[in-house]
């Protein structure tokens, strides 16, 4: 499973690479819209987490560029803003889920876009546990 984490700020970028690799995923890891759409484009992901106010193109505009050119990878925005109206466009966009920061790693992961969902192998992994 592979992951593309698009977020400009060190820290932020360094918490996800390391919450994905835990779970089992390779990471990439790109600090802006341009950088995020052509690995995107170009790499086959399983899931991209997409950070909204990037340096060089929003992340509506990452997810726009790439629905139109065809590339259908689950989509997770983030951002710092919170109004119905950035849902909304998020959402028009391509994304396929919204997380608001601050945010919880357990609710991201929980929260992640699985390219898999038939098989269902978080809810196996969940009962596993209990
Ligand atoms: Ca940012």
């Amino acid at each position: 499973m592979r992951v593309l984490v698009v977020e400009d700020e060190p820290r932020m970028a360094a918490l996800l690479r390391r919450a994905f690799v835990e779970e089992g995923y390779a990471v990439d890891v790109a600090d802006t819209g341009e950088d995020g759409y052509q690995h995107a484009r170009i790499v086959g992901y399983d899931t991209i987490v997409l950070d909204v106010l990037l340096p060089g193109g929003s992340g509506f505009g990452v997810c726009t560029r790439l629905r139109r050119d065809g590339v259908w990878t689950p989509v997770l925005m983030l951002t710092a803003r919170d109004a119905v109206a950035d849902r909304v466009h998020g959402l028009d966009s391509g994304a396929d889920d919204y997380l608001t920061k601050p945010f919880s790693l357990p609710e991201l992961l929980a929260r992640r876009p699985r390219p898999d969902p038939p098989r269902r192998r978080g809810a196996a992994h969940r009962a596993d546990r209990r």
